[in-house]
């Protein structure tokens, strides 16, 4: 059992705020993914969490137990960070036999367990080589298996694949996705990688400057972002945001900016002007060429081999349509934008807070 609940952190170095007042609780098992721009807190959050770090206020509990001031050794984590810290000089094996030798474990039991965390990553046939004979996904598994094998109540990973390319991080993201299924352990994660939080993530905690925006699942924060933020930060392109004034036409609400004018498929009665920033996501754009819609102007297209990225200009506004190749259009065309009232959210413009 491994839960994991942070009440009212926050931490100050010096006059800087770097986390201010987090709550969050990791049910045991979950894979919680603590996603943000750099700067934004995720690595002090985590150790804090490891007992790298004090918190300046708040509690850390572990399976209800406060564990704020312990030392990191008492608290039954296993950290694995971006740089493996593998002993050079010792065989695989030895590396990860290394925190049971520690603990002063039998011979007999230290080679099975190491023969079974081994077995479970793929690595008994590189058992008896040194870190130097092994590439760096190899190196990745081997930091795990250290970790592994000592069994802890849960997994504290600061961006573990930053080290390796595209194809490797990719082919080591999902290893880490069937391990988290097999062994069902609670995972707290660190990265900066959007692609890594959506396929990785049982829930996101997305963070901005010390805080934390929105927590739920991938889905929870790409379909329905709570802020701004969260809309801009998720999706690659991101959600394409522009301002506008919400309307009262016939008591039918409608957004409102220069050249364009969409209902909201919302009645209301009274309705005095209300600045909005309204979002709609580059996939959710038809491009048309029957005349219906919001008219627009092609500026650039983007080939991306199965879709195209098709800019567009919209009265003073530019937005992006991600649709299928080949999109049949070229710059200084002109077309129509099919916009579905279903696809747009609205959010306010001072404060940048969901409204629908
Ligand atoms: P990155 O993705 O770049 O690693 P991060 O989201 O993990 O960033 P942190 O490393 O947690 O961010 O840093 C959060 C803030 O706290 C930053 O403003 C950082 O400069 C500051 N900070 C972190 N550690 C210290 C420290 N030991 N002393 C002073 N300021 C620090």
């Amino acid at each position: 059992m491994s839960r994991i609940q942070l009440e009212s952190v926050s931490k100050k170095f010096g006059t800087t705020h770097a986390i201010h007042d987090v709550s969050l609780d990791i049910a045991d098992g979950e894979f919680m993914v603590l996603l943000g721009p750099s700067g934004c807190g995720k690595s002090t959050l985590l150790r804090m969490v490891a007992g790298l770090a004090q918190p300046t206020s708040g509690r850390i509990l572990l399976d209800h137990n406060d564990i704020t001031s312990a030392p990191p050794r008492q608290r039954d984590l296993a950290m694995v960070f971006q740089s493996y810290a593998l002993y050079p000089h010792l065989t695989v094996a030895k590396n990860i036999g290394f925190p049971l030798r520690t603990r002063g474990q039998s011979r007999q039991s230290i080679a099975e367990s190491v023969a079974n965390v081994a077995s479970i990553l793929d690595l008994t046939p590189l058992l008896g080589r040194r870190p130097a004979e092994l590439s760096g996904g190899q190196r990745q598994r081997v930091a795990l298996a250290r970790a592994m094998v000592r069994e802890p109540g849960a997994f504290l990973m600061d961006e573990p694949l930053s080290n390796l390319d595209a194809q490797l991080r990719s082919a080591t993201r999902t290893e880490l996705i069937e391990l988290h299924n097999r062994i069902g352990t609670t995972f707290l994660y660190v990265t900066h990688d959007q692609v890594e939080a959506m396929t990785m993530a049982s829930r996101i905690a997305l963070m901005n400057d010390g805080r934390v925006e929105q927590v739920g699942t991938p889905t929870e924060l790409y379909d329905t972002p709570r802020s701004t933020f969260v809309a801009g930060f998720l999706g690659a392109p991101p959600m394409n945001l522009l301002a506008a004034d919400v309307v009262n036409r016939d008591r039918e609400l409608y957004a409102e900016a220069p050249d364009l004018f969409v209902p909201l498929g919302i009645s209301a009665n009274g309705g005095a002007a209300r600045s909005v920033t309204i979002g709609v996501r580059p996939e959710r754009i038809v491009l048309r060429h029957d005349g219906v819609g919001t008219p627009a102007t092609v500026a650039t297209v983007e080939n991306l081999g199965s879709e195209e990225l098709v800019h567009v200009r919209v009265g003073p506004n530019t937005l992006c349509a991600r649709v299928p190749r080949p999109a049949g259009v070229r710059p200084g065309d002109t077309l129509h934008l099919g916009l579905d009232k279903s696809d747009l959210h609205l959010f306010d413009r001072d404060t940048g807070r969901r409204l629908v």
